[in-house]
């Protein structure tokens, strides 16, 4: 059975939190690293939108939760709880009523607080300086570039600079070729 259908069956084909039965989705609670049943809920449109856009959160949709947070599923309870806890500290006092009373076992409780990360580290130069889409920056060493097979020497320049999956790496146009290049001998200027 394909992840999709199995939880289907699980949410009984309804939004695991406000059990609506529209346009049912399932969302893969970050950090993914791969999908499965047990870090996947089912939700409705309305539900995912605003897992989705935190700002577009309408409280009073997730009086659901109330009743969700029980679910004996850890996946809906991590959930649950990092919504609740996203929904706390606005001066509405019911989503901290329910984060007390919500008991969560020590490793669901751990996976609920990881989503708690700070921003993605930012790309930096040499000196800490991050780097901008378009930006350009200088080499501080010299560096074999492997895939375009030629020797990029110190005080050669990288223009439009653009941002990778990684925040150890950029790539940009370097002696006419667009590359990737680690920031750790790159000073932008
Ligand atoms: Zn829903």
């Amino acid at each position: 059975m394909s992840i999709d259908s199995a939880l289907l069956k699980r949410g009984n084909s309804k939004c695991e939190f406000c059990k609506s039965d529209k346009n049912l989705s399932a969302y893969d609670i970050p950090p993914i690293t791969q999908r499965s049943l047990d870090k996947s809920v089912l939700v409705c449109s309305s539900c995912l939108h605003q897992i989705k856009n935190q700002d577009e959160m309408e409280p009073n949709h997730w009086r659901c939760l109330n009743d969700s947070m029980w679910s004996d599923v850890a996946a809906v309870q991590a959930m649950s709880w990092r919504l609740l806890s996203r929904l706390s500290g606005q001066g509405l006092g019911w989503p901290e009523e329910l984060l007390e009373i919500l008991y969560l076992e020590d490793d669901v409780k751990k996976w609920a607080m990881s989503d708690m990360r700070p921003v993605d580290e930012p790309t930096v130069d040499i000196n800490g300086v991050p780097f901008t889409v378009g930006c350009s920056a200088i080499m501080t060493k010299d560096r074999y570039i492997t895939g375009a097979n030629f020797m990029a020497k110190r005080g050669w320049v990288v223009k439009n600079i653009g941002l990778t999956n990684k925040s150890t790496s950029i790539d940009g146009n370097l002696n006419g070729f667009r590359v990737v290049l680690g920031t750790g001998y790159l000073k932008i200027i």
